[in-house]
């Protein structure tokens, strides 16, 4: 067993021995460049990536002409909320800072829908948001902090009877591999995804720009030599494009058992920890959840203390890893309405792939018994 047992998938995975192994030969051999028209090494490499590209699109039911490559889901974000040319733009307080940080730096009037004690907006908030100028809706699918999942289809309903105009964006770099995703059951026009969440190399994701009925216009945030139909100039990342196609094909043959057993895993890790700690309770909607995530709630017990007393043994988050240097308490945790010292009483756990019992058992003990002795020392 390796130390300290990694339990924080939601900042991000390990690389898929499987994804290694086909990306190799595009690191050693294949170093074509796809945009090369007058020869083999660069048709090759093109044909590498259009696989790969029929490999992304296909984990959410796209076609590969809907699939744009980025540098990440941050890019993907990016793209959207900048490039997108709105006029109001409504999205959610709980979204990922990369699309908190764009929509702040736009003059774009926004709304931000504050969400509930679950975490999570509702239907009617959506409806009372939208207006006669609304452009945009970008609302994430599942949570990276707390786990919890929007109901996409219900709101994109909402939305497109308002105004069937109005751009649908979902942030769904949390929701790959962890459920199923369909970007016509979702009615979604404009999707981000990340490799690096979803056992891929990191560096590469993507944008699903819907292709019908007509071309979405988006002013790319890099120019140059118009690759990816002109919204994101740069020679492609092959090597990683191949990597994350194989991740994306993973998923689409092992999804069910793969949440079987991170299901089974979380399952046993939340039991006993609630049967063995008093008070304990989840952040976040304890229905509408991703498979693997945990955002727990340790009352008396500080999460920087824990973090001290078991990081040699068990590796986790206190809040999300984009944030836990900014040393500001999380602004998921904080619209929850959790008081200042609950939101430093909360860590996260995040179980994936890799995840084993003997792991899982491990870690439970080991945090056991570090909240059972800063709950004497407190
Ligand atoms: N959105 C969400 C929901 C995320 O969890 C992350 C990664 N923390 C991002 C966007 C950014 O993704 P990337 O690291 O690929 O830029």
């Amino acid at each position: 067993m390796n130390l300290p047992v990694y339990l924080d998938n939601n900042a991000t995975t390990p690389l898929d021995p499987l994804v290694l192994e086909e990306m190799l030969p595009a690191l050693r051999e294949h170093f074509g460049n796809p945009a090369s028209s007058t020869y083999r090494q660069g048709w090759f490499a093109e044909e590498l990536v259009n696989i790969a590209r029929e490999k992304v699109a296909s984990v959410i039911n796209a076609t590969p002409e809907e699939i744009i490559f980025t540098s990440g889901a941050t890019e993907s974000n990016n793209l959207v909320i900048k490039g997108a040319n709105a006029k109001h733009i409504v999205s959610v307080v709980t979204e990922h800072k990369a699309i908190l940080d764009p929509l702040a730096t736009l003059l774009v009037p926004t709304t931000l829908l504050k969400v509930n004690s679950d975490g999570l907006i509702t239907p009617e908030q959506l409806q009372d948001a939208l207006t006669p100028e609304t452009t945009l809706v970008s609302i994430m699918l599942a949570n990276n902090e707390i786990g919890v999942i929007h109901p996409i289809k219900e709101l994109t309903k909402i939305v497109k009877s308002y105004n069937s105009e109005i751009l649908i964006h979902t942030d769904a770099t949390q929701a790959l591999g962890k459920i199923p995703l369909d970007v016509n059951e979702l009615g979604i026009d404009l999707l981000s995804l990340s490799s690096h969440k979803a056992y891929g190399p990191k560096g590469i994701g993507a944008l699903y720009i819907k292709k019908k009925p007509s071309r979405i216009k988006l002013t790319p945030l890099l120019h140059g030599g118009g690759h990816e139909e002109g919204y994101r100039s740069g020679t492609l990342n092959v090597p990683a494009i191949i990597g994350f196609g194989k991740a994306c094909e993973i998923i689409t043959n092992n999804l069910a058992s793969d949440v079987e057993r991170i299901t089974k895993l979380t399952e046993q890790i939340l039991t006993q920890l609630e049967h063995e700690i008093e008070g304990i309770s989840l952040n976040g909607s304890k229905v509408h959840r991703i498979p693997g995530n945990i955002n727990l709630l340790i009352p008396g017990v500080s999460n920087a203390e824990l973090v001290g007393a078991v990081n040699s043994k068990v590796a986790f988050s206190i809040s999300s890893a984009c944030t836990s240097r900014s040393k500001k308490p999380s602004h998921v945790l904080e619209s929850l309405d959790l008081s200042d010292e609950e939101q430093y009483q909360s860590i996260r756990l995040g179980i994936g792939r890799f995840t084993t019992e003997e792991e899982i058992e491990f870690a439970t003990n080991s945090l056991v018994s570090a909240i059972r002795k800063l709950c004497l020392k407190n």
